[in-house]
């Protein structure tokens, strides 16, 4: 016997759920891309998407994944040569600095290892040393999806400024625009690397930058033609947006998605993400006060709201996920980045990923499958996780008399 048949969540992050409305928009035929419809459209995705990155800079759209908007932040602002410095809180800043590498970018790293987020006075005193400014920017992971740690960007910049530092401030939101409150002008972003299939609740395929008015500046002496985002951020003709043949029904499905993140608002979306999470999070530190669960990072206010990482000990992070892909038609996020890839303790950790298109019920379905399966698979765990998610879920929307 399978429970498994009925509508599959896939709780993993990213790509996340997109939602039927935005999949209907991107269900039609080829679109044109001489006239009408779709370049209006797409013209008015871009002052939208200044809104979700509270933004008034400048956008830059690309066919790619969050890899090729990597690959693009680098290749417009930095010289081969020139030197940036990476703190480390997961996987992801060492897959940023290695883009950059492959580019012939000098990466200076400061780890900061797997469940403590940046320590931005080590940061401050690291610039503050480099006198002759040989640091030209520093690449900030706002959400570590591998670890779930979220930094504070804007004190990252607080603490350049600090040091009196000029370097450019680039962040990547990827796990995080969408989900987790994020204030590009305000935090003193200079680029923001984002892609669809996270927060934005699109299929993978749309790379996109954000860069302000001194990253502009900052043009190396060759930047590589496909990814120059000066044609894209400012495009004289319909095909400079995409470089070539545009994202066709892609930007019919974000029109819908943008919709949808303009009604519900900014805010709406960052309290609806942080509620959740600590329903998720209120229910693993139940789980775990008898038997080996653990929330990763310990500390709730470095928590990402979109993705969490949680330690189960091998191998029972396989047999959890194998049981709710197979038994209740949910899927968990394998660990990443906790664990030697190819050795049996990465299936001591397993993620949640509750990003984007995520409500109230799907999460206390997920947390209830996993409580299941617990006791299917006879992992200890301490019973009532699922009611402590929801007194949180309760506390948090008591209707207002
Ligand atoms: C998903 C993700 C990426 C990479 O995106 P791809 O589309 O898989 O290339 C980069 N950074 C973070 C923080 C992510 O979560």
């Amino acid at each position: 016997m399978s429970l498994a048949n009925g509508r599959h969540y896939r709780a993993i992050p990213g790509p996340s759920e997109t939602p039927d409305a935005v999949q209907r928009a991107m269900h039609r035929a080829s679109a044109n891309i001489y006239e009408g419809e779709l370049v209006d459209l797409t013209a008015s995705l871009i002052p939208d998407l200044r809104r979700v990155a509270r933004t008034e800079h400048h956008v830059a759209l690309y066919i790619c994944n969050g890899h090729g908007a990597w690959e693009a932040s680098i290749a417009n602002t930095l010289n081969p040569g020139d030197t940036v410095l990476v703190p480390v809180t997961g996987r992801f800043a060492n897959g940023w600095a290695e883009m950059a590498s492959a580019l012939g970018i000098e990466v200076e790293f400061i780890d900061f290892g797997l469940q403590s987020p940046m320590d931005l006075n080590r940061i401050e005193a690291r610039l503050r040393a480099d006198t002759n400014h040989v640091i030209k920017a520093v690449l900030g992971v706002h959400v570590d999806t591998s670890t779930s740690v979220r930094n504070d960007i804007a004190g990252l910049r607080a603490a350049m400024d600090a040091a009196a530092h000029p370097a450019l401030l680039m962040a990547d939101c990827v796990a995080s625009l969408g989900c987790d409150r994020f204030e590009m002008d305000a935090w003193g972003v200079d680029v923001l690397v984002t892609a669809s299939q996270k927060g934005l609740m699109l299929p993978p395929g749309m790379g996109l930058l954000f860069f302000s008015p001194k990253a502009a500046e900052h043009r190396p002496e060759r930047v590589p033609m496909y990814w120059d985002w000066a044609p894209r951020a400012n495009p004289e003709w319909y095909y400079q947006y995409f470089g070539g043949t545009a994202l066709t029904n892609h930007l019919y499905g974000m029109r819908v998605a943008l919709d949808m993140m303009m009604e519900e608002g900014m805010e709406g979306i960052w309290s609806r993400h942080a509620t959740l999470a600590r329903a998720i999070w209120a229910a693993v530190d139940h789980w775990g006060t008898d038997g080996p669960m653990a929330l990763n990072i310990a500390d709730p206010t470095h928590r990402s709201r979109a993705v969490t990482t949680v330690k189960i000990g091998a191998p029972h992070g396989l047999h959890l996920r194998d049981w709710c892909e197979n038994q209740a038609g949910v899927t968990l996020g394998i660990g990443l980045g906790m664990a030697p890839p190819d050795s049996d303790a990465r299936h001591g950790w397993f993620r949640f990923g509750h990003m984007g298109h995520v409500n109230a019920h799907m999460v206390m379905g997920l947390l209830g499958c996993v409580e299941a399966g617990l006791g299917a698979l006879d992992i200890p765990y301490a019973p009532g996780g699922v009611t402590a998610a929801a007194q949180v879920i309760s506390a948090a929307a008591r209707p207002t008399s």
